[in-house]
C-alpha cells in the first residue's frame, strides 16, 4: 500500500484563438474537463502500476467531487480517507489554451485548502500499512506536515513533492526521506538557478544540507533526473520520445518511482523506471489519461536504449 495525502482539482479546458482582454467576452471551443490535482494524479499513477494506493484529501459535496472520486475508485484507489465538505466547492482549475499553445490558468483550491492535521492523523492504521507516504504542497501545510510525521511513526518512506511551490520551513523538510522537486521548485528551495545537470547537482546538495533530508531527486523535463542519494548519486537521462503533452509528467514519475522503491528496488533503478513511465505519459494527451500501466513501462524498457 502507498498512501497519498493530497489534492483534487477538476481541470476545465477551453481553446481560444487568442486570450480575451479584461472585460471582453470571446468565443472559445472544445470545452472538456479532466480529473486532476497532484494528489489524485499521483494516487492514480500508483494504481495504474497495479499497486494498492489510498488517498487522503478533501473535496466538496458537489458534482465535480462525485466525478473525481468515482474516477479514482474506478482505477482501484481507496478513497475512504477523503472528506466531503458541504460548505466549500471542490478544487477547480480553469485553463484557457490559445492557438500558439500558451495557457492561462486560474486555480480555486476550494476544499483542498481545508484539510486539517487531525483529518490526516485519523488514518494512523492506513499509514501503518503503507510502505510509502507521498505528499505535495497543494493542500494545507498542516496536513502535509501531519502526513510526513505519520509516515515516520508508521515506518513508511516519507516523500515530499514540493509542488506547486510555496515557501516551507526546514522543520517540515527534515521530516522527509525523499524530496522530489522539478527544476523551478529546486531553484526556489535551494536558491540556486537550475538550468543544467551541473546546477541540478548543486541544488540537490544544497537542499540536502538545508533540510537534513538524505535523498533528493531533481526532475529535469526531457533531460531526465539528477538523483542525490548516497551511492545512487548521478544523472539518469530522459528517454528520447516525441512529446505531445507534458502535463502530469512529474506526477507519473513520482508514482512510478515510489512503487518501485516501495517494492525494494534500488533507488537508481526506481528513478529509471519513473523516467520511463513519465516518458510514455508525455507521448499521450492528458494527465491521468496519459499514465501507463506497469506492463507498458516494462515493455518500453525492454526496447528503449
Ligand atoms: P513536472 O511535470 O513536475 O514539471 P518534469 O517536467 O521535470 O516535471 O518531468 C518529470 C519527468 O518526466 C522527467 O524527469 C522525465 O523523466 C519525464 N519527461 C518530462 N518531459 C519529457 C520529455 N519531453 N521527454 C522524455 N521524458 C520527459
Amino acid at each position: 500500500m502507498i498512501a497519498v495525502v493530497g489534492s483534487f482539482n477538476m481541470d476545465l479546458f477551453i481553446e481560444v484563438s487568442r486570450f480575451p482582454v479584461p472585460g471582453e467576452a470571446i468565443h472559445g471551443k472544445n470545452f472538456r474537463r479532466a480529473s486532476g490535482g497532484k494528489g489524485a494524479n499521483q494516487a492514480y499513477a500508483i494504481a495504474r502500476m497495479g499497486r494498492k494506493s489510498a488517498i487522503i484529501g478533501a473535496v466538496g459535496q458537489d458534482l465535480f467531487g462525485d466525478e473525481m472520486l468515482a474516477n479514482l475508485r474506478a482505477a482501484g484507489v481507496d478513497i475512504s480517507g477523503v472528506v466531503r465538505r458541504g460548505d466549500v466547492a471542490s478544487g477547480t482549475a480553469m485553463i484557457v489554451l490559445d492557438a500558439a499553445g500558451q495557457n492561462q490558468i486560474v486555480v480555486a483550491n476550494g476544499a483542498n485548502n481545508t484539510l486539517t492535521a487531525d483529518e490526516v492523523k485519523r488514518h494512523a492504521a492506513l499509514f501503518k500499512q503503507s510502505k510509502a507516504v507521498i505528499t505535495q504542497l497543494e493542500t494545507t501545510l498542516e496536513a502535509t506536515a501531519a502526513a510526513l510525521r505519520a509516515a515516520r511513526q508508521g515506518g513508511a518512506i516519507a516523500v515530499l513533492n514540493p509542488a506547486p511551490f510555496i515557501p516551507v520551513c526546514d522543520e517540515l523538510l527534515c521530516l522527509c526521506d525523499w524530496i522530489i522537486p522539478n527544476e523551478g521548485e529546486a531553484t526556489k528551495l535551494s536558491g540556486i538557478k537550475v538550468g543544467s545537470i551541473e546546477s541540478a547537482a548543486k541544488a540537490a546538495r544544497a537542499i540536502k544540507e538545508r533540510s537534513q533530508c538524505p535523498n533528493v531527486i531533481v526532475t529535469l523535463g526531457a533531460n531526465g533526473v539528477w538523483i542525490d542519494a548516497g551511492s545512487s548519486t548521478g544523472h539518469i537521462p530522459g528517454f528520447c520520445v516525441q512529446a505531445l503533452d507534458t502535463v502530469g509528467a512529474g506526477d507519473t514519475f513520482i508514482g512510478a518511482f515510489a512503487v518501485q522503491l516501495a517494492e525494494g528496488a534500488d533507488a537508481r533503478e526506481s528513478a529509471r523506471f519513473g523516467c520511463a513511465a513519465a516518458a510514455i505519459s508525455v507521448t499521450r494527451r492528458g494527465a491521468q489519461a496519459s499514465m501507463p500501466t506497469r506492463a507498458e513501462v516494462e515493455r518500453f524498457l525492454r526496447t528503449a536504449r
